[in-house]
């Protein structure tokens, strides 16, 4: 089956084409020569997936699943949220983003934060939603160069190193996107 995954982040993808079962073949908003902007205007994480997946279907006339995902923080009630990407300006940059969030949390020891990702995914007609959640603490300083977005400052709960230090084997365990995709792939499963 081929199966459009509406992202241009060559980092996800490659996260994504790890976990899938060999009959999946997943092409890229690239593959398909979708180079526009799909605006993400909705307020929610499902809302956005949403958009993106039904983006690809309508135009493209093909399966398509689209993720969007948050970093929730407890002590800034919940921010970023859905504006994770954009948290520190449209420029959309990791570090700035990285250097706003630990700015704001300066005077406060409540550290906690989550990552959330939700899955939609279009086949034959169908909306169907998948989520994901992996809880954790926002470092005090940057570690590691891999991952990418909020990696360098997220350690997951049972963890002394941030998602920028673990391996990616380990991060597509337990993280957000991670469990998310697996219950994608329980349920693609199911339709062999
Ligand atoms: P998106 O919905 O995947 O575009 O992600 C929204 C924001 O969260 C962007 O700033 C991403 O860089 C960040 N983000 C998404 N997934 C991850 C992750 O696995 N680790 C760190 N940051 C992430």
């Amino acid at each position: 089956m081929k199966l459009v995954f509406a992202t241009h982040n060559l980092n996800k993808l490659h996260e994504v084409q790890l976990l899938m079962p060999k009959n999946v073949t997943i092409l890229s908003l690239n593959d398909i020569g979708c180079t526009e902007e799909i605006a993400e205007t909705a307020k929610t994480l499902e809302g956005n997936a949403q958009i993106k997946a039904d983006h690809v279907t309508k135009n493209y006339g093909m399966p398509c699943f689209a993720d969007d995902t948050g970093l929730l923080v407890d002590a800034l009630n919940g921010a970023p949220g859905v504006y994770s990407a954009r948290y520190a300006g449209e420029q959309k940059n990791s570090d700035d983003n990285m250097n706003k969030l630990l700015e704001a949390l300066i005077t406060t020891d409540n550290r906690s934060a989550y990552f959330k990702t939700v899955i939609a995914l279009n086949l034959n007609n169908q909306s169907i939603f998948f989520k994901g959640k992996v809880e954790g603490s926002i470092s005090k300083v940057k570690h590691g160069d891999g991952g990418f977005g909020y990696d360098p400052i997220f350690v997951p709960n049972d963890y002394d190193q941030t998602f920028a230090q673990l391996s990616i084997a380990i991060k597509n365990k337990i993280s957000h996107r991670g469990k998310a995709l697996q219950k994608l792939i329980n349920y693609l499963k199911t339709l062999n």
